[in-house]
């Protein structure tokens, strides 16, 4: 596409540029992103290059996806770089709104996916599914892409906006991208950069654990997921920085539903949170029953 990336900020103006695109009958792909970009974030990016026309990166630390005691202030803000990153893997559009302009004076309208919002994490933050699901839909309703792009390392969140989509008659196509990891597997993440060198060290332990998880359950055939979430933590708390306390949740989950199940019959998305330090983490692990390695 153009040569030169458009930083825009107006939701107006950007909604105008889209609207020639569309007429041009331009594919659309829009990854949305709170910045301090990563290689997490840049694979998404690499897909919506590769299936699209035009690529849009959203850049939004969405207040309304924050509790009041959580990081909204201290959320990493790294636009200089951010912009290099966008640059150098073909975005055409950043999308860099200010608060005011997506939540002006007097709003009012929210949208929730039911009962999936209150599910693992929406049960320790109460309110951020329907910040995300809401904030998700204004930069749909924006920028109007063919598909959006979703890490599954936010699993909850892309199977609540791939209900949203599916709810509302959308008609946007959800892609859900693959996690990307630290040599040593830690998920990547904008949070991680919260990390001393001590929780560093620890935040591998939400992998390997994982990973234990997993191989328990195809190797050796567990299928008590009582016992599993035991062994998960027992992993877990050997980190120094770890205790009981830090972990939100264990769960094993029915992909589809986010429903937690008991016994493992069906493949099954392993899924936690915990802090280590101030970096609340989360990751997951998607474990197909016919996997073998
Ligand atoms: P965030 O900026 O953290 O809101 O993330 C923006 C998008 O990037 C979300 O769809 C995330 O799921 C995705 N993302 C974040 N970290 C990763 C990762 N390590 N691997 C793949 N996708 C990711």
């Amino acid at each position: 596409m153009s040569k030169k990336i458009i930083i825009v900020k107006s939701p107006k103006k950007l909604n105008n540029i889209i609207q020639k695109f569309k007429s041009k009958r331009k594919k659309i792909g829009l990854v949305p992103t709170m910045g301090a970009l990563h290689k997490g974030h840049i694979s998404l990016i690499n897909k919506a290059r590769k299936e699209n026309d035009v690529v849009i990166v959203s850049i939004f630390v969405n207040p309304t996806q924050f509790a009041p005691n959580e990081d909204y202030n201290s959320y990493p803000r790294t636009f200089k770089q951010d912009k290099i990153k966008c640059v150098e893997s073909g975005v055409d559009i950043i999308f860099l709104p200010a608060v005011n302009s997506i939540y002006p004076d007097g709003y009012k309208t929210y949208v929730e996916v039911k009962e999936m919002s209150d599910l693992l994490c929406g049960k320790f933050r109460p309110g951020h599914f329907k910040g995300v699901a809401t904030i998700v839909l204004k930069l749909f309703n924006i920028t109007m892409p063919d598909t959006a792009y979703f890490g599954l390392k936010d699993y909850q969140q892309y199977i609540i906006i791939k209900k949203l989509s599916e709810d509302l008659n959308l008609n946007i196509k959800i892609r859900g991208c693959p996690i990307i990891r630290e040599k040593d597997g830690l998920a990547m993440s904008s949070r991680n950069k919260y990390l001393n060198k001590t929780e560093r060290n620890d935040a591998v332990l939400l992998y390997k654990s994982l990973i234990t998880a997993r191989n328990l359950v195809l190797y050796q055939k567990i299928k008590d997921a009582s016992l599993l979430k035991k062994e998960i933590k027992k992993i877990l708390l050997k980190g120094k920085s770890i205790k009981s306390s830090n972990i939100d949740y264990i769960a094993v989950i029915n992909p589809k539903t986010l429903q937690e199940v008991k016994k493992i019959n069906n493949d099954v998305v392993i899924a936690l949170a915990v802090y280590v330090g101030k970096a609340r983490l989360i990751d997951n692990i998607y474990v197909r029953k016919r996997d073998k390695g």
